[in-house]
């Protein structure tokens, strides 16, 4: 029968063989969680700028960074808006005889579409430019009688019709408020006023949305 102290010295041995075999591998074990917990808390929790810095000091883990969003440091400017090319004053100081949408033809030619406001204003006073641009047309046109048509740039254009009297010239530049005309009631017009359209792209839109009141 082996002794008690045989039987203490031999788990003794078993226990120092034990703890010296699986001590390394759980020390390992031990080292990598470790990592992981702190390359996590790295990417959770530190800003984006600082982490992108700490993950390019660590070639351990490039493909984290490249994943991170990084917000641009510089906004992109927009296109400022040049207030003076754009319709916003009145051609002549009258009052709205028609409006801007279907109407029945003043003439009897059925419903048509008005493309524009019609403001009754006095024979001979003058029509301004409501922004700046460039005259494209001056002359007579059709049924718009003596017509002006400025263009100011990102498709926005405007007509004043009717005129008696040009004054301007095609390829002219003018600024807003500049006369460029004088009413009267050429073209298909029932007395004198001024036609005034506003055009986006070509297509006629309401020129009251323009006007500032
Ligand atoms: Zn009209």
């Amino acid at each position: 029968m082996p002794r008690l102290s045989e039987i203490w010295n031999a788990r003794k041995a078993t226990a120092v063989k034990l703890l010296t075999n699986s001590a390394p591998w759980r020390i390992s074990l031990l080292c990598v969680l470790l990592l992981s917990t702190v390359i996590l808390f790295v990417q959770l929790c530190l800003p984006a700028g600082l982490a992108s810095q700490t993950a390019a000091a660590n070639e351990a883990i490039p493909a984290v960074a490249a994943s991170l969003p990084i917000p641009p440091l510089v906004s992109q400017p927009k296109p400022a808006v040049n207030l003076a090319m754009m319709p916003s004053i009145w051609p002549a100081q009258g009052t709205i005889t028609s409006g801007f949408g279907w109407r029945v033809s003043p003439f009897g030619d059925g419903n048509e579409l008005h493309a524009g406001i019609d403001i009754a204003y006095t024979m001979g006073a003058p029509v301004a430019a409501t922004a700046d641009g460039e005259v494209v047309v001056s002359g007579p046109a059709g049924g718009y009688g003596n017509l002006v048509q400025i263009d100011h740039g990102n498709g926005i254009a405007t007509l004043y019709g009717h005129n008696s009297r040009l004054a301007v010239s095609t390829g002219q530049q003018v600024k807003k408020g500049q006369i460029i005309a004088y009413a009267g009631s050429t073209g298909k017009s029932t007395g004198p006023h001024v036609h005034y359209e506003v055009r986006v792209n070509n297509e006629p839109v309401d020129p009251m949305k323009y006007l500032l009141p």
